[in-house]
């Protein structure tokens, strides 16, 4: 087994045969920081997650994912893959607006979209958007991606199938997850090719740290929404308890256990929510 690569949340090993395995671990980013306290058991839930997922997307859009065993080791927490040729792109689709994509409406540059005026913090759009950013270097900032952009970057056929597929996705995934009372207000996807040249499915699918889940019975636009991911996280490195500026150039403080705990809790409901079975690890 060989080392390729360390991302802030994986580690990627290739092994004799060729397969790649992509083990996640209980790192937690944040603000474009890899946090030094880690979260027990998330790279096992977002592992498991993302597995049921690509099971419920399977007739939408080939994936990456072999039969072959995962090293005792890695038991829970390793996607068996093929290894791609990733496209330089973060695939997001928008059905609520919030983050960057609010920022984005508001000063005028939502990718390839014309939104009615008027739309507030958590609006539900009439119909999702395709949102895709550039994917930067490890270390720089996603860029947002025009129209033409993309097309120029990776061809218009495949600007078009990726925004197909992106849009498939998401309105499968807000359709599972609404059944169990979640709303999916955005997502991001990773897609690659394969030797034969088909487009498939990578990386993590629709899990807390490449989507937001809301809980739909607190949903209420015009303010943030809780959300079963990082957000408490994120919160709690803003609020004067944590001592950290954002804006300055050190990088955040540990996590008190609480913040931990909390958040282990958050990942772990949004697991059984969505797949409605028990965490049993
Ligand atoms: P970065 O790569 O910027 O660190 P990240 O922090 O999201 O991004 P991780 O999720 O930690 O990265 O690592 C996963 C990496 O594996 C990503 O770079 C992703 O593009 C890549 N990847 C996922 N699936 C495949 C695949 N089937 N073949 C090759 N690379 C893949
Ligand atoms: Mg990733």
């Amino acid at each position: 087994m060989r080392h390729l690569y360390s991302g802030k949340v994986r580690e990627l090993y290739e092994t004799d045969d060729g397969t790649l395995l992509l083990v996640a671990s209980d790192r937690i980013s944040a603000f474009d920081y890899v946090l030094s306290t880690p979260i027990p058991d998330k790279g096992k839930i977002l592992t498991q997650l993302s597995l049921w997922w690509f099971d419920q997307l399977a007739d939408l859009v080939p994936n990456h994912l072999t039969e072959a065993p995962i090293p005792a080791e890695f038991a829970g927490r390793a996607i068996a893959c093929r290894k791609l040729a990733m496209l330089p792109v973060e695939c997001v689709a928008r059905g609520y607006l919030t983050g960057s994509g609010l920022a984005d409406y508001q000063n005028g540059s939502l990718y390839g979209s014309r939104l009615p005026a008027g739309l507030v913090d958590g609006s539900r759009l009439a119909e999702p958007v395709f949102d895709p950013d550039s994917k930067a270097p490890q270390g720089e900032h996603d860029q947002n991606l025009t129209p033409a952009a993309l097309a120029g970057l990776v061809g218009a056929d495949l600007a078009a199938e990726l925004e197909r597929i992106t849009l498939a996705v998401y309105r499968r995934g807000a359709e599972v997850a609404a059944a169990r009372g979640i709303i999916l207000a955005d997502t991001k996807i990773e897609l690659g090719v394969d030797a034969a040249g088909t487009l498939r499915l990578a990386d993590e699918v629709l899990t807390p740290d490449s989507s937001r889940f809301w809980p739909a019975e607190s949903w209420q636009p015009g303010r943030s929404q809780p959300s079963l991911d990082k957000q408490y996280v994120r919160d709690w490195l803003t609020s004067p308890a944590s001592g950290w500026d954002p804006t300055g150039s050190q990088p955040p403080p540990p996590l008190p256990g609480e913040v931990v705990e909390r958040t282990r809790a958050t990942y772990l409901t949004a697991f059984e929510r969505l797949t409605g079975r028990q965490w049993n690890e």
